[in-house]
């Protein structure tokens, strides 16, 4: 067993299951919830979903399914490191992007479009509710039935609007509390690991180059370290050697730099930590800076790259056509979306009814999206 901080998330004082279970025989409680995550079909369906690159683009692209394995790897590191629960750290790491649309943020910024007079579309939200309802696999309850602390986790964002209906778990984002730092950690590996990956993707894809990448100093400085020792390496172990450097240093400075926030601020528990006005899980001041120029290099020379951009702008129509089509005529979806989306029109109205369909859309992996709709087209 892992040798637990006391500001770790403990199973002892956890706020347990909405629905009472039985303790697992040979697992712990957050095991048990990482396999439900694991085994649940939203998970599957990650491996057919865009991270930047549309999933048929290349084999060698991150799919959302290696993205949130590569969080799980980061965040497991640094919980371990820091004495937090690892299990519950990897549960939220892997169950973090279960609500992302097909196409990645194109898609989803798309289906809020859509979604604008019903209540909207928040893929964080979205996430929670994959695991709260929209999984059908137990008898005894809807969803996966999670511990309230990787369901607190897997709520990075929320909107005041929506955090309003969620009651304990939407309170933080009205109250300006925190969450656990298990969660603070899931939400930190998620941006190392996109980070780093991306300039991994957008150079094996040819779209951005390392002469361009050394306006950022977190990668000019590990390419230079990397030269010092081998100034003829070739392309991909170079690209690598960087890679693993930057991580390694941004994990580095993470730990440290929360460690040193932990030991100032001493939360007693996991409740002292949600009642601190800061995170305690982040990078110092100049790393954080070296951090966000690399965002906004990544944005402005490989998210609005023109040949990414193509592919968002089609995106967007597919999700736009689809949401049109079905609200239009419910028959053109499968039986038991339609059965839902008549069911929620008596209850809900159309607001109900266009809420089963941003369901269905949002749980389409890339290519199920855009073989439905030249489907939609024909019909
Ligand atoms: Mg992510």
């Amino acid at each position: 067993m892992q040798d637990l901080a006391p500001y770790a998330a403990q199973e002892e004082t956890s706020r347990g299951r909405v629905h009472a279970e039985p303790a697992p025989n040979h697992r712990g409680q957050y095991q048990r919830d990482r396999d439900r995550i694991i085994h649940s079909a939203a998970f599957r369906r990650l491996e057919y979903k865009t991270q930047v690159f549309v999933n048929h683009e290349g084999d060698m692209f991150r799919t959302r399914l290696t993205h949130s394995i590569e969080v799980a790897q980061i965040g497991r590191t640094i919980a371990r490191a820091l004495n937090l629960n690892e299990d519950l750290t990897e549960a939220i790491c892997l169950a973090h992007d279960l609500g992302h649309t097909p196409f990645g943020h194109a898609g989803q910024d798309r289906l809020n479009l859509c979604m604008k007079d019903y209540g909207g579309f928040e893929h964080n939200l979205q996430s929670l509710r994959v695991v709260e309802v929209l999984e059908e696999k137990y008898a005894e309850f809807p969803g996966l039935n999670l511990m309230y602390e990787t369901r607190e986790g897997i709520l990075k964002h929320c909107s005041r609007g929506k955090a309003s209906e969620l009651g304990e778990l939407g309170r933080r984002f009205l109250d300006g509390g925190q969450p656990g730092l298990e969660a603070q950690v899931a939400n930190m590996a998620d941006e190392i690991a996109y980070n780093n990956h991306d300039v991994d993707d957008g150079l094996r894809a040819g779209l951005i180059s390392m002469d361009q990448l050394d306006a950022c100093r977190l990668f000019e400085t590990q390419r230079r370290s990397v030269v010092d020792k081998w100034p003829d390496l070739a392309d991909k172990p170079m690209t690598h050697e960087i890679i693993r450097r930057m991580i390694d240093y941004l994990v580095s400075d993470l730990v440290n730099t929360s460690r040193a926030n932990i030991n100032f601020h001493k939360p007693e528990n996991i409740d002292m930590v949600r009642k601190l006005n800061v995170p305690l899980i982040c990078f110092s001041d100049e790393v954080y800076e070296q951090q966000v120029e690399l965002k906004r290099f990544l944005r402005v020379n490989l998210y609005q790259h023109g040949r990414v951009k193509q592919m968002t702008d089609r995106a967007k129509e597919i999700i736009q056509d689809l949401f049109d089509a079905y609200m239009r005529d419910a028959g053109l979806l499968p039986p038991d979306t339609r059965a839902r989306s008549a069911r929620n029109h008596e209850h809900g109205g159309v607001s109900g009814r266009a809420r089963v369909i941003a369901d269905y859309i949002a749980g389409m992996t890339d290519r199920f999206a855009i073989a439905e709709y030249e489907r939609v087209r024909r019909t």
